[in-house]
């Protein structure tokens, strides 16, 4: 098949000859005269379809095409201002590729619930069209950051044996009568691979059981996870500032306009974000009047209240060890804190959890056995801290928490193309 088509989006010039291949949005008729509204994946253009330009038998063909109907068209480039983008093309011949059925679900006013069990359809919308233009950009933009700063992409599997943010968010399978789960993260097997390849990351989904409806949970989601060797608390937070402030930045060159036709108040975070151990942030908190019981961790509305406090993005550290699992390293300074830190949006809350890993055995032995899971299941990650340990930190960010600060999304669901929530697995 050719591929010398135009995109609808693309500038063209008058009287210039083009081809284009789309999917009709509508066919309006004004006698010998047809309309076509066309979309393609870069946006709309309008074709003109004059009866004595084309064979007429086309033309009643055309008039007759469904929404979403597949077709080429190729014609000439004509300036008009009443036209969407201001230039139209003048049909001189279309193609039919594939007429649609009549019957397409999505219309205007239809519920929330039946464009969600439409998905695999309304993803052609144009706002979800760039959204996910969006969402291409900003893993592309977030690969090209680590890549660039010495990172090696390292494959992590998705089944595995052993919990790593405790048990009760797992999904359990049957693995050849055995017992075996879906990855929560990938943690482990990244920290595995710094004794390989030092500075690692992976960008691959993780799941998580979670049982309650939020407007911020998945139970797929991509995760996109940072591990480096030689690396403290303060070293992994410079780098997710970095890793983030630079990442929204360039998604801002490269997407601005399309971001600010979703949200129009979109500003990339300048760094450097502040600050706070989870003292302070209790303590500010109930400055607010908000209670926090030393010990709990902190939930979505404290968050949220965090970063209303503090006025932006805010880093916050020194979590109590009993809100944590058990790999964060305890505080050499203060036993019952750990070198843990979360980063929260404003909008979302938490878009990142990271901190310095536990790199010494018998530490890590009595913490596992603290939180009474069985050394045995963890002997292989043992393991990595029995055979030349190093000190080591890393981070798990959201990136569909991300597109929810990027977008003000009301949900999480309209951040990924087929969302996973606990009510909904299809399609
Ligand atoms: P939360 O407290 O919000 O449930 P978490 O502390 O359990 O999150 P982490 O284990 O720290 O999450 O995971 C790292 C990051 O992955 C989070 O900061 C968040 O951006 C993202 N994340 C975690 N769970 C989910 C989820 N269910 N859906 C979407 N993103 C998630
Ligand atoms: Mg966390």
């Amino acid at each position: 098949m050719e591929k010398d088509y135009i995109r609808a989006a693309f500038s063209k010039n008058e009287g210039e000859k083009v081809r284009l291949a789309g999917w009709v949005n509508t066919v309006a008729s004004l006698g010998k005269l047809l309309f076509i509204n066309l979309r393609d994946s870069s946006g709309l253009i309008q074709v003109v379809v004059k009866k004595d330009k084309i064979n007429s038998v086309d033309f009643d063909e055309i008039k007759e095409l469904g929404r979403e109907s597949s077709i080429l068209v190729e014609g000439e480039v004509r300036k008009d201002k009443r036209a969407p983008g201001g230039v139209e093309i003048l049909a001189q011949k279309v193609t039919i590729a594939s007429s649609s059925s009549k019957d397409f679900p999505i219309r205007k006013g239809v519920s929330s619930k039946v464009l969600g069990n439409y998905r695999h359809l309304s993803i052609r919308s144009r706002k979800f069209s760039k959204l996910l233009l969006i969402r291409s950009e900003l893993l592309r933009l977030f690969r090209d950051w680590l890549i660039r700063n010495d990172f090696k992409e390292f494959s992590c599997p998705t089944l595995i044996t052993a919990a790593c943010e405790g048990g009760a968010t797992l999904f359990e399978l049957n693995y050849f009568g055995k017992k075996a789960y879906l990855t929560q993260s990938s943690q482990f097997y990244l920290e595995a691979g710094i004794f390989s390849l030092e500075k690692v990351f992976t960008l691959q989904p993780s799941f998580r059981a979670e049982k309650s409806k939020t407007r911020r949970h998945l139970t797929e989601f991509w995760h996109l996870e940072v591990e480096e060797a030689w690396c403290d608390l303060n070293g992994i937070i410079n780098l997710e500032e970095d890793i983030v402030a630079d990442v929204l930045k360039e998604l801002d060159l490269k997407m601005g306009q399309e971001i600010r036709s979703i949200n129009p108040n979109f500003s990339p975070p300048e760094k450097p974000f502040k600050k706070i151990t989870y003292d302070e942030a209790i303590a500010l908190l109930s400055r607010e009047g908000i209670k926090v019981e030393w010990g709990s961790d902190l939930g979505a509305d404290e968050e949220k209240a965090l970063v209303n406090i503090v006025g932006g993005p805010v880093f916050v550290t020194h979590f109590p060890k009993k809100t944590r699992a058990f790999y964060h390293k305890p505080d050499p300074q203060r036993d019952e804190v750990v070198l843990s830190n979360d980063l929260l949006f404003p909008k979302v809350g938490e878009i990142i959890g990271g901190g310095e890993r536990i790199s010494d055995y018998n530490v890590l032995l009595k913490r596992i056995k603290e939180e009474g899971y069985s050394p045995k299941d963890y002997s292989w990650y043992l393991d990595l801290r029995k055979y030349g340990s190093v000190p080591h930190a890393g981070f798990g960010l959201g990136i569909e928490r991300v597109l929810v600060y990027v977008l003000d999304l009301p949900n999480i669901k309209f951040a990924i193309p087929f969302p996973r929530t606990i009510s909904r697995i299809y399609p």
